[in-house]
């Protein structure tokens, strides 16, 4: 699981190597894309983030200029997302430094020259990649690892999702204080999901694994629009889960699917929220603060078969 991570150094470019550079640009690592992988577990990641922030790719030259372009814009962004208040690098000396260290984030999809460790902040399009990599371990192995390579699985691969709108306005929590009305769904979220034959529950007769993910975006009725987005394994006799009651209630099912089904299945359920690049600063800062210290994503069964526990960086 912490394959992808291991090539980072965190002695290069690290904190202690930018301590005493006042411009903070001037530290910036120029990052040298050599080339980008295909491999499905690559694929996944560009599919699950960098198609939806930059367009669709193409061949090498083209990802390449994606990549530098993004890191120019995700340089950009730190500085106005810290302008925007954003706590983890915004507010003091030590947040300053966090800020600098972020900047040379080991860039994601391409092989670089220059190896950096990972800024591991919730906004950044890169560790979202890494993340999105290691839950596609987690499923491959769960829908592959007893079929002959290039075989289909055995099992059936169900994807659906429905969208849920959540206040903004702030609500009463649980200690008394303040919470922002996504936190409180985020946390009620975590309690339902798990319930044996709760509503839109990702533990349904017959699945076998389950993945959820809480896709989020500003919605035009100025609450969050929460597309709640599960993968889901099921044995080939199972029945289908209950339907959803939304408009919006999505609905595949695939049987013997092969790795390109899942990981289309992958990338749509665990897609970059783009407003946190592209959106305004102040949305992109509160929506961070909602779901700081909750889980907006869940793995079950047999999904969770091959990790210890969740990913380090679990969003
Ligand atoms: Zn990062």
């Amino acid at each position: 699981m912490q394959g992808e991570r291991m090539d980072s150094t965190p002695s290069e470019g690290g904190e202690g190597a930018e301590q005493a550079a006042p411009p903070a640009q001037a530290s910036a690592v120029a990052f040298t894309p050599l080339y980008a992988p295909r491999r499905h577990q690559d694929v996944v990641r560009r599919h699950a983030v960098l198609v939806p922030l930059m367009g669709p790719g193409g061949d090498d030259p083209k990802i390449l200029d994606q990549v530098g372009r993004l890191i120019a814009q995700r340089r950009a962004r730190l500085y106005a997302l810290a302008d925007a208040g954003l706590p983890e690098i915004s507010g003091g000396e030590r947040q300053g430094r966090r800020l600098r260290f972020a900047l040379n984030c080991k860039p994601s999809f391409v092989v670089t020259k220059e190896q950096t460790a990972c800024c591991n902040l919730a906004f950044c399009p890169f560790c979202w990649a890494r993340w999105v990599y290691e839950v596609w371990v987690n499923i491959e192995h769960a829908f592959f690892a007893d079929a002959p390579p290039g075989a289909t699985s055995p099992q059936d691969l169900i994807y659906r999702s429905a969208t849920q709108r959540v206040h903004v306005s702030f609500t009463p929590d649980h200690g008394g204080g303040v919470a922002d009305g996504l936190a409180a769904y985020a946390l009620r979220r975590t309690k339902i999901r798990n319930r044996r034959g709760a509503e839109f529950g990702l533990r349904c007769p017959g699945v076998v694994g389950g993945f959820e993910m809480l896709h989020v975006n500003p919605g035009d009725d100025g609450r969050w629009a929460v597309n709640i987005r599960q993968v889901l394994m099921a044995t080939p006799g199972a029945p289908d889960p209950a339907p959803v009651p939304a408009k919006d209630y999505r609905y595949e099912r695939t049987q013997r699917p092969g790795r390109l089904a899942v990981r289309d299945a992958v990338a749509l359920a665990n897609r970059y929220p783009t407003f946190l690049m592209r959106g305004e600063p102040a949305v992109a800062v509160r929506y961070l603060a909602a779901r700081r210290r909750r889980q907006i994503s869940a793995m079950t069964g047999g999904f969770r078969n091959k990790a210890a526990g969740p990913p380090d960086n679990a969003p």
